[in-house]
């Protein structure tokens, strides 16, 4: 039988913006507010970027005195502040299924296994993801081996020390796709090569500027598309629609964030297609009832900080919503 528990809200996903709804929901008197994360701790997609000698230190934002704050240190500050509070932080909690009529969360997690949380209001914060080369649409070959997404690339380098790529191309240029070259280049690959299909790189030129230090890409902005992923492992190679060969040792699918809305779509919430946007009212809320959205769910790019005070407001709309229900 599965365990069944009962709290007044529950929030999906511990990045920024669902530790927002947290902490926000706590400044407003709210008790018995369960936080789920899948990961083994929270602090989102920020919580990736180990600060590491000889590392490249993305940035988050700057701090009032010109200073960057760093993604492990801003996800560090968030959760101190949590650690303060009665919030229970559900670790290792994937969220499986939603059931909006029944105002339901199918989790399952090691310790408890399949556990069904009910609540009066839930919030969906499970921040967004880079589009499959499917969902680009400009992009064939098989299904191939070493492909990867950045947040990959930043996992297997700032936490776990291994390069994964040598000699990497990388398709998508903006801000994130700059990061990602960064960090591969400091970590020891070959001067990685952008491609993206448009004539000038997407990120800003600041930002580009910012991470010249460590890695400066040529870049290759096609205008007739599609290119084509060819060969496999370390024979790998792009193939552009003039015929010109790119020899790698793997891909980085960077950029195109698209929102990580697939609970909400299956669970039969309103969602756009194929943006993936949730359709939501003005105060965040689904036209069901009780069902909120915070952080980069809401679709396009959007910083760690947005996403922490979109977290504030949206707790007050939940705030309002359980006070008049
Ligand atoms: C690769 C990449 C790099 C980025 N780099 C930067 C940067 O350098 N600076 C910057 O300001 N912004 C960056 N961003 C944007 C960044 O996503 C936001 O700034 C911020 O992290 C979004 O906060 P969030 O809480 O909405 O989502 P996230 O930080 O993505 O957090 C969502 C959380 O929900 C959890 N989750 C999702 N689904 C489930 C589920 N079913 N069950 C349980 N838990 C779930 C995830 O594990 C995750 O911890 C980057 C984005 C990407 C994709």
């Amino acid at each position: 039988m599965k365990m069944k528990k009962r709290m007044k809200v529950a929030i999906v996903g511990g990045g920024p913006a669902g530790i927002g709804v947290a902490l926000g929901l706590v400044r407003r008197g709210i008790e018995s507010i369960a936080l789920i994360e899948r990961n083994d701790k929270i602090g989102g997609i920020p919580a990736l970027y180990r600060r590491k000698p000889g590392g490249v230190p993305t940035f988050i934002r700057w701090s009032r005195g010109g200073r960057i704050v760093f993604g492990e240190d801003y996800a560090n500050g968030l959760r101190a502040k949590l650690s303060k509070t009665d919030v229970e932080v559900w670790l290792e909690t994937q969220v499986l299924k939603i059931v909006p009529e029944e105002m339901s969360l199918n989790v399952v997690n090691p310790s408890m296994g399949n556990t069904i949380i009910k609540a009066d209001s839930i919030i969906l914060a499970c921040g967004s993801r880079e589009k499959t080369i499917a969902e680009r649409g400009w992009i064939m070959g098989a299904r191939l081996p070493r492909v990867f997404f950045t947040r990959q690339i930043i996992h297997w380098i700032d936490r776990h020390s291994v390069l994964p790529l040598h000699n990497p191309v990388i398709i998508g240029s903006d801000l994130i796709a700059y990061a990602a070259a960064a960090k591969l280049r400091a970590a020891g690959s070959s001067e990685p090569i952008i491609i993206d299909n448009c004539r000038r790189p997407k990120s800003p030129f600041l930002a580009r500027q910012y991470f010249r230090r460590w890695s400066r890409p040529s870049y290759r902005g096609i205008i007739r598309e599609p290119i084509e992923i060819i060969g496999y492992g370390s024979e790998s190679a792009v193939k552009l629609p003039n015929d010109e060969i790119i020899r790698c040792d793997g891909v980085v699918l960077s950029g195109e964030l698209i929102p990580n809305s697939e609970l909400a779509l299956v669970g039969g919430l309103e969602v756009e297609t194929p943006s993936r946007t949730p359709v939501v009212r003005r105060d965040y809320q689904f036209s069901r009832p009780g069902w909120f959205v915070a952080g980069n769910i809401l679709g396009g790019f959007h910083g760690a900080e947005w996403c922490f005070f979109n977290g504030l407001k949206v707790a007050k709309s939940v705030a309002k919503y359980l006070s008049q229900s």
